[in-house]
């Protein structure tokens, strides 16, 4: 198998047994956001413990490369501590998958989640943060990702 088959392979896998899909009911943030071009639409639950993220889970329904990157996503951002889930990347996440290339119209699928991780991120740091320029600079990453 080449690469390519390898990562489609991952790819159908995660959208047919998602990682981290559900709810956290006693969650310190939620976030919704969608893709109206795919039908993308998803929901990111986020817990906080001593500035880590202890626990994330993602529910709501999008195509394969939608379930598999915010499958991805929760995975890397789960028991981080929030500055490194600040730092994370829109090529971290395509290359887990082999995306780099993907075309323009997909590449909204691929990081809706990590668009409503940075948007979640926001709202709870909004709350909690004293340094507002510190949350416009996230709210500007969320913003500008695509
Ligand atoms: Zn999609």
């Amino acid at each position: 198998m080449s690469n390519a088959d390898i990562y489609h392979e991952m790819i159908i896998d995660y959208s047919r047994n998602p990682i981290n899909y559900g709810k956290i009911e006693d969650h310190d943030v939620t976030f919704h956001d969608s893709n109206p071009l795919c039908g993308d639409s998803i929901d990111i639950d986020m817990k906080f413990n001593d500035n880590k993220v202890s626990d994330i889970k993602f529910h709501g329904k999008g195509c394969a490369i939608c379930m598999a990157c915010s499958s991805v996503l929760t995975e890397i951002v789960k028991g981080k501590e929030i500055d490194e889930v600040r730092n994370i990347s829109k090529n971290d996440i395509l290359s887990e998958l082999g995306l780099e290339h993907l075309q323009a119209v997909r590449i909204k699928c691929a990081l809706l989640s990590l668009k409503v991780l940075k948007s979640a991120l926001y709202s709870y740091l909004g709350k909690h943060l004293k340094d507002s320029q510190d949350v416009d600079t996230l709210k500007e990453e969320a913003a500008n990702l695509y």
